[in-house]
């Protein structure tokens, strides 16, 4: 298999004409790979995903070939999935108000060319779900935010709505179904892609806590900062001892290490209602 790419979090492979996605055990924060690993957490992600896919397979088709014809050493934290021509444009919808989305609110009484009513702070909930779309930038860019007019010129008009409804309905559904399970998606980045017969269809992962912000229903507060279901340890912990949040972090201590796993155990079940074995 060739590899194709490697972020910050996954491994890409080629093998033929699929490819493989290979969900590693790293974690990042403030965009920077922590040097530890959390056991698990590449495994519990795939899982999450995988279970997404089928929950919303008849709203929207996905590239999900198989979770078991992969490589061996990848088990369990690999999908083989339809190698798609991707839109160049991450399809992001927000339900609440929270960083860049509320940062550019701030600025400006809008976020992506959507003007927002007055008096919105952090973790506001919006009076509906928004498509705040980003451009896919070049490896190792940041995306910058572009408003929806930006997603016409790139793909034209019916591609465009297309991806703003896909993604709303998406968010709607995730949001609904997770909501009733005590966890709130704050928003969440989807990517589709056309398959060789001309169908769109989802790509990367779904609605997992790398692609989403999760928080907990039961202590949502607005007008602070929430709690990130399964990075706050980490986010505590390194805030705590000084780092500077540049690269290369500092090795992550075990009782974190631990804490941080738990986290991404406890959504995985309140979410699928699956035990994690
Ligand atoms: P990082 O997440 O570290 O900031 P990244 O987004 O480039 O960087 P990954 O998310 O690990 O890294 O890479 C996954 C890549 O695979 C993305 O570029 C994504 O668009 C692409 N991809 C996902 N699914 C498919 C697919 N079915 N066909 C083609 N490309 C895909
Ligand atoms: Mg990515």
């Amino acid at each position: 298999m060739e590899l194709l790419h490697s972020g910050k979090v996954r491994d890409v492979y080629a093998d033929g004409d699929d490819l493989i996605l290979v969900a590693s055990d790293r974690i990042s924060i403030y965009d920077v790979a922590l040097p530890t690993p959390i056991p698990d957490k590449g495994r519990l992600l795939t899982a999450l995903s995988l279970w997404w896919f089928e929950q919303l397979v008849d709203l929207v088709p996905n590239h999900v070939i198989s979770a078991t014809d992969v490589p061996a050493e990848f088990a369990g934290r690999a999908i083989r999935c339809q190698r798609l021509d991707m839109v160049p444009v991450e399809c992001v919808a927000r339900g609440y108000l929270t960083g860049g989305g509320l940062r550019e609110y701030e600025q400006t009484g809008a976020v992506s060319g959507i003007t927002l009513p007055r008096g919105l702070g952090e973790a506001s909930i919006l009076p509906e779900p928004i498509f705040t779309p980003s451009s896919k930038a070049p490896m190792g860019e940041h995306d910058e935010p572009i408003t929806y007019d930006d997603v016409v010129d790139k793909v034209g008009e019916a591609t465009a709505e297309r991806l703003r409804q896909i993604t709303l309905d998406v968010y709607r559904r995730g949001a609904e179904l997770a909501a009733d399970r005590g966890i709130l998606i704050a928003d969440t980045k989807l990517e589709l892609g056309w398959a060789p017969d001309g169908t769109l269809v989802l790509a990367d992962e779904l609605l997992t806590s790398d692609s989403s912000r999760f928080w907990p229903a039961e202590s949502y507060q607005p007008g602070r900062v929430q709690f990130s279901y399964d990075k706050q340890y980490v986010r505590d912990w390194a805030t705590g001892s000084g780092w500077n949040k540049q690269a290369p972090a500092p090795d992550v201590p075990d009782e974190v290490v631990e804490a941080t796993r738990a986290r991404y155990i406890e959504v995985y079940e309140k979410l699928t209602g699956n035990r994690w074995e």
